[in-house]
């Protein structure tokens, strides 16, 4: 068993103008198999040879002589949920339960969604901006480089990809259009909806 490149749930030119076709032949053809190469270089004759991508994950993290292996899986799941995260034609604002469950813990979707915007601008470098489920509530959070909350034991909902290879061929430095752009028009709460179990 080795690990796959899932397919992308749109094709490359479904989220332009917003996210071009451009961008995606690079970030999912390039960047996102790229790591899903590395890993499995890596993890080639070693005891983590035949573990679920989830499971590299847990076990290398945190360990300075499994950094390699730890950042390429990490960053392996971590593409694959922010594609599932995004949808052409979506954005705006959720509905149902994971709209109700936003008033709850954020008071309104207004301050919600300027929170997850602040995180996704102000993630200092590379990094991601996540909604987690965090022992029943809802968080807005940054994870830096590969990192994940995956290993905080935090259960994902959404994410949206902040390293510049995700936006710089569309927006060049202006990382706050893009992430206007994420929110208004394609992010898909119907995938954070379903995360919420
Ligand atoms: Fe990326």
């Amino acid at each position: 068993m080795s690990i796959e490149l899932p397919a992308l749930p749109f094709g490359e030119s479904d989220l332009a103008p917003h996210i071009s076709a451009q961008t995606l032949s690079f970030h999912y053809g390039k960047h996102h198999k790229g790591y899903v190469d590395k890993t499995n270089k890596l993890i080639e004759g070693t005891d983590l040879a035949k573990a679920s991508l989830v499971d590299i994950i847990k076990a290398t993290h945190g360990q300075p002589d499994k950094k390699g292996l730890f950042n390429n899986a990490a960053q392996v799941w971590n593409h694959s949920f922010y594609w599932k995260s995004l949808h052409p034609n979506a954005g705006g604002q959720p509905t149902g339960m994971l709209l109700d469950r936003i008033q709850s813990d954020f008071g309104d979707f207004a301050s919600f969604k300027s929170a997850l915007a602040k995180a996704a601008v102000g993630q200092f470098g590379s990094g991601w901006a996540w909604v987690v489920l965090d022992r029943g509530q809802l968080k807005v959070e940054q994870t830096k480089d590969a990192d994940t909350p995956l290993t905080a034991g935090k259960t994902p909902l959404l994410t949206i990809d902040v390293w510049e290879h995700a936006y710089y061929l569309d927006y060049q430095n202006k990382r706050p259009a893009y992430v206007d752009a994420v929110l208004d028009k394609l992010v898909n709460w119907e995938f954070a909806a379903q995360n919420l179990g």
